[in-house]
C-alpha cells in the first residue's frame, strides 16, 4: 500500500451530524421530484398524486443490540419498528419495508427465521409489505438494515424545519422508559456474567424492558391528526432522547424553545426505576434514547384539536431563537437544555 502523507481526522472530531454536513455537502437537488433530501427524519418523493417519503435505518450488534438479552424476534420487530416511526414523523402512513442483512456463520437457519417472526409481525401489526433486501455475510455479528417507504397526500407531510414562533410544542407518550429498560438488562448482564447460575427476575419491571426491547411507533396518533384535521406545524421523532430532538428541530426551523419540566411525560415505573439507580427522571427523558414518541408544534389555534386527544402532552412553548431552548423546573428555576443524544461513535473506540 502506498503510504498515506494525508492528514487523518478522526470522525470524532465532526460528530455524527458534522459528518453527514461534511461529506454530502457537494450534492445539489438536480430533479424536481426531489422534494426533500437530506436532514429530515425521511426524504420526500413527489410522486404524482401523493408524496412518497423514505426511510433508512441500520442496527449494528454491538453498538445498537446485545444478543445477550435481546430475543432475535423482538431484534426484527424493532427493526422494522424505527424506521416506520421515521415515516410517521413525516406525517405518512408507512406501506413498504426492505431488510438489508449482513451475518457471520455462528448464525443458523433457525436463528434466521426467529428474526424474521419477528419482521412479519411488524408487517401484519402496521399493515406494510416487506418488498426486498439483500443478503450477504459479514466477518463477525449481525448487521441489520431496513429502509421504509411511505406515502401522505402532499399538503399532509410535516416537515422538522417549521415550527413558528408562538407554536405549541406537544409530545406524545411517556419518556425515559427504553432508557431505564436498557440499564435493568445491562445490570442483569452484569449479574449474570459474574454468576451464571442466577436466573434474572425481568417480570416486575416488564414495562421498562418491554418499551427497551420491543418498541412500538406511533400510528394511532397519526390517525387521530388526520381525524381531528389537525397537521402539525413541524414534527420529529424522539430516537436519540427529548433533548437532542428538541435541538434538531430549533435549530432547523431557527426557532427557541422554553419547555417545562412538570410537562415531559414520565411513566411511574420510569421515574421509580431512575430513583432507584440514583439517576434523576427528568435527566432519563431528556438524554435516554428510543422511545420513538412524537414530538411536535401546533399553532396555537389548534389546541382545541388536541386538548382532548390521550397520550398527548402540551410541554411547551416555541420562542425566539435569541432566547435558547430552556427547561423550566419543577422547582422553579430555568436552565439551557444540554443537547445529550446518543453519541454511537463515542462507544465506539
Ligand atoms: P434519524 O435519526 O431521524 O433516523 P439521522 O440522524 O440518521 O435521522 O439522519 C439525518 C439525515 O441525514 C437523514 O436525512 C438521513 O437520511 C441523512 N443521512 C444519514 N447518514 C447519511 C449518509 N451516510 N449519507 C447520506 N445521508 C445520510
Ligand atoms: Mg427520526
Amino acid at each position: 500500500m502506498a503510504e498515506n502523507t494525508e492528514k487523518r481526522t478522526d470522525v470524532n472530531e465532526l460528530g455524527e451530524f458534522g459528518l453527514i454536513e461534511h461529506l454530502t455537502k457537494r450534492f445539489p437537488i438536480k430533479n424536481k421530484s426531489t422534494i426533500k433530501g437530506i436532514g429530515d427524519d425521511a426524504a420526500v418523493i413527489d410522486s404524482g398524486k401523493m408524496m412518497t417519503v423514505v426511510s433508512t435505518d441500520m442496527l449494528v450488534e454491538g453498538i445498537h443490540f446485545d444478543l445477550m438479552y435481546t430475543p432475535l424476534k423482538h431484534l426484527g420487530y424493532k427493526s422494522v419498528i424505527v424506521n416506520l416511526s421515521d415515516i410517521y414523523a413525516m406525517n405518512a402512513m408507512p406501506k413498504q419495508v426492505t431488510m438489508s442483512l449482513a451475518f457471520s456463520n455462528r448464525f443458523s437457519v433457525e436463528a434466521l427465521e426467529e428474526l424474521y417472526q419477528g419482521v412479519e409481525a411488524a408487517c401484519a401489526q402496521y399493515d406494510v409489505d416487506l418488498v426486498g433486501g439483500d443478503t450477504t455475510s459479514s466477518p463477525r455479528g449481525l448487521i441489520i438494515s431496513v429502509t421504509a417507504i411511505g406515502e401522505a397526500e402532499k399538503d399532509k407531510i410535516v416537515y422538522r424545519n417549521t415550527a413558528k414562533v408562538g407554536d405549541l410544542m406537544c409530545v406524545t407518550g411517556d419518556l425515559g422508559a427504553a432508557y431505564l429498560g436498557l440499564q435493568i438488562l445491562e445490570r442483569e448482564k452484569q449479574i449474570y456474567l459474574s454468576n451464571p447460575g442466577v436466573q434474572p427476575d425481568l417480570e416486575e419491571q416488564s414495562y421498562l424492558v418491554r418499551r427497551q426491547l420491543k418498541p412500538e411507533a406511533r400510528r394511532e396518533m397519526i390517525k387521530e391528526f388526520s381525524k381531528a384535521e389537525l397537521v402539525p406545524t413541524s414534527m420529529i421523532d424522539i430516537s436519540d432522547g427529548l433533548a437532542s430532538e428538541i435541538f434538531h428541530l430549533c435549530k432547523e426551523s431557527g426557532v427557541g424553545a422554553f419547555v417545562e419540566e412538570s410537562g415531559v411525560p414520565i411513566h411511574p415505573d420510569a421515574e421509580m426505576m431512575a430513583i432507584k439507580f440514583q439517576m434523576d427522571p427528568i435527566t432519563c427523558a431528556l438524554s435516554g434514547g428510543e422511545d420513538y414518541e412524537l414530538l411536535f408544534t401546533i399553532a396555537p389555534e389548534d389546541i382545541e384539536k388536541v386538548k382532548f386527544l390521550p397520550g398527548i402532552y402540551i410541554m411547551g412553548e416555541i420562542v425566539e431563537a435569541s432566547e435558547g431552548i430552556k427547561l423550566h423546573t419543577k422547582g422553579g428555576n430555568i436552565h439551557p437544555i444540554k443537547a445529550q443524544g446518543w453519541n454511537h461513535f463515542k462507544g465506539n473506540e
